[in-house]
């Protein structure tokens, strides 16, 4: 386990880069656009506008994402 985190003042995301491919599929689904990819991984560099609505969780294909407001 390669383990990444990220907080803003309200939510905390991490990211495993073991599991993470890269493919984006979490930046394409963010309504937020919290997500951008840097060498092949993935990279929350717009937590603060994070909604909490857990669709990078869930559209995840690796189980990569772990974020502290999706059970
Ligand atoms: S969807 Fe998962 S595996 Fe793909 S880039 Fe995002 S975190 Fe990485
Ligand atoms: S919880 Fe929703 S708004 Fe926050 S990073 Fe994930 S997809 Fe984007």
């Amino acid at each position: 386990m390669d383990l990444k985190m990220w907080k803003s003042d309200t939510v905390t995301i991490k990211v495993d880069y073991d599991k993470c491919q890269g493919h984006g599929d979490c930046a394409d689904a963010c309504p937020s656009e919290v997500y951008e990819l840097s060498d092949g991984k993935t990279v929350p560099v717009n937590i603060d506008e994070c909604v909490e609505c857990c669709t990078c969780v869930e559209t995840c294909p690796e189980g990569a994402i772990d974020h502290s407001a999706c059970g």
